[in-house]
């Protein structure tokens, strides 16, 4: 029998990433693979088990989200990080997000401001055996301690790049964060730290909880 729920799952990963990842053009194939091999479903409530992998986020509790597929695809990506880097990343909500990270080897920090929500996705990253820390506090602030990482990932939508997240990028390193932009809704923003300075890129419209102050 849980052979028979593994081969379910396993399918419908890989209809996953068939249909909503590679069908938007994401095409790194270690982000391909991380998303076809990490177990959705045991990073949302037993409630939401049965659609842990249709083209949506869905709610964890205490008012927040696992983001949708697509979106965990596409930041994986636009952060081209290689095996053995370093990344923070802020907002850990499940842990799904730090499980992809981890799953393509990088050595994986991540903070979130909701205590349970924390605990509970050190416990279930632990479980797993993905190699992520994840620290309880405020995001805004980066995390000093490990600094400085090659990649940072902000999965929370922002009204702007916070000073610490520039001071703790590596040099050529990058950050991806949604960002709110005036036109309305909020957009993601590549960013890398280039000697010549830092320069920007923009990508799609999403759709993000924001990022909050202090901790809960
Ligand atoms: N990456 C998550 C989804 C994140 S939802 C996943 O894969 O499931 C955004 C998360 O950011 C929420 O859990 C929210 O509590 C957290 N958050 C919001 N503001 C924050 C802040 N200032 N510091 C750290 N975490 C924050």
């Amino acid at each position: 029998m849980g052979n028979r729920k593994t081969q379910k799952w396993c399918l419908q990963a890989s209809n996953m990433v068939e249909e909503q990842i590679i069908g938007r053009d994401v095409k790194d194939a270690r982000v391909l693979a991380a998303m076809t091999s990490v177990p959705r479903h045991l990073f949302v409530p037993e409630e939401y088990e049965g659609s842990a992998y249709i083209d949506r986020p869905l709610p964890i509790g205490q008012r927040q989200t696992i983001s949708q597929p697509y979106m965990v695809a596409k930041m994986t990506e636009l952060l081209s990080a290689e095996p053995g880097m370093k990344v923070l990343e802020i907002g850990t909500g499940s842990g799904y997000q730090s499980a992809i990270l981890a799953a393509i080897g990088l050595r994986v920090w991540s903070v979130e401001r909701v205590e349970s929500l924390a605990r509970q996705a050190q416990e279930r990253l632990r479980s797993l055996n993905f190699n992520v820390s994840v620290v309880y506090g405020d995001g805004r602030n980066g995390y000093p301690n490990e600094a400085p990482y090659d990649r940072i990932i902000v999965t929370a939508a922002s009204s702007r790049v916070e000073p610490p997240w520039d001071q703790q990028l590596l040099l050529n390193g990058r950050l991806v964060v949604p960002l709110s932009v005036m036109t309305g809704g909020q957009r993601l923003l590549m960013r890398e730290n280039l000697e010549r300075g830092f320069r920007n890129t923009w990508h799609d419209y999403c759709r993000f909880v924001p990022l909050l102050i202090g901790v809960d």
